[in-house]
């Protein structure tokens, strides 16, 4: 894990030690508690992608969700792009894409399937542990994603993790015979995903107003999911793909820490650990040593 700045890390710890803190997890699905890719090198794909994979699914739509990947997905990772930028563009892929799968009547038991069933997605190392830690430690765990929320059910339903996560996502309405109609609104994207209110109506946040929280994420818009919590001191940690080393300098004007590529997130609750019982952590982030950048970053930061 790359620390960004150890004096603002410091400082950061410090205030996460405290007596009386409330402290809440709030994490991003897609490429943050999944892996960027499967052990035997393929692509994972997003909790949207996945969609497109279904055997029911038309060629129509395929071709046609395909085409819209490759018309936006640039604009969400090229770093000449002002965040503001970024979001309108974000905003439109999402609501063409949202269009073209109610004209298709995506149902529900389809989502709920591709996230359940097709083994299109792979746990992160360390998710798993991560998230029945904050469970034990009485931590809400919120699963914050602009991805599509009844796939995420699915695959947590299918990990038998459902439990120990509140998810806020984009979730679709339903006709009688449960195809897609419409969307929740407003449309969360990765850009605008940090000023949603349905954050605040989270189960395991009704009676908790947090102090403190820790996000996880591997877009750096969400590095802002505490936004909604303007008072709080927040710990922000992203993950950059490997496919994205040339953005290392902008996360870090992003992020506190960075881990990369299919890295575990042990040291997340390592950081927690320490927070709650700093006596007991057996990994000291006083002096955050271990810095563990690719060969590629390492030639970009040349
Ligand atoms: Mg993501």
């Amino acid at each position: 894990m790359l620390i960004t700045d150890r004096v603002v890390w410091e400082n950061l710890m410090h205030s996460f030690r405290q007596e009386g803190v409330r402290l809440a997890v709030i994490s991003d699905f897609d490429y943050t508690l999944t892996a960027f890719t499967h052990e035997d090198g393929r692509r994972v794909y997003s909790s949207v992608g996945c969609v497109r994979e279904m055997e029911e699914t038309t060629l129509r739509y395929r071709r046609e969700a395909a085409a819209l990947y490759e018309q936006f997905i640039h604009f969400d990772i090229d770093p000449l792009l002002s965040f503001e930028e970024r979001a309108e563009k974000m905003h439109e892929w999402w609501s063409r894409h949202y269009q073209l799968m109610f004209s298709e009547g995506i149902s529900q038991d389809l989502l709920f399937r591709a996230g359940s069933e097709a083994g299109f997605f792979r746990l992160r190392e360390g998710a798993r542990d991560l998230m029945h830690f904050c469970a034990q430690a009485d931590i809400p765990f919120i699963t914050l994603s602009a991805g599509l929320g009844e796939v995420i059910r699915g695959f947590y339903t299918k990990e038998d993790l459902y439990h120990m996560t509140d998810i806020v996502s984009n979730f679709f309405l339903y006709d009688e015979v449960g195809r897609s109609f419409d969307i929740s609104a407003p449309i969360m994207h990765n850009y605008n995903k940090h000023t949603t209110k349905r954050l605040l109506d989270a189960p395991r946040l009704a009676n908790l107003r947090p102090t403190h929280c820790l996000v996880l994420g591997d877009s750096v818009g969400d590095s802002k999911m505490a936004h909604m919590f303007p008072d709080a001191m927040v710990l922000r940690i992203g993950i950059l793909g490997d496919h994205q080393a040339h953005m290392l300098p902008e996360y870090q004007t992003y992020f506190d820490a960075i881990l990369f590529g299919n890295g575990s997130l042990r040291p997340v609750q390592e950081i927690l650990l320490d927070a709650r019982a700093p006596m007991n952590s057996s990994l000291s982030f006083h002096a955050p040593a271990q810095v563990h950048l690719p060969a590629e970053t390492e030639k970009n930061r040349a």
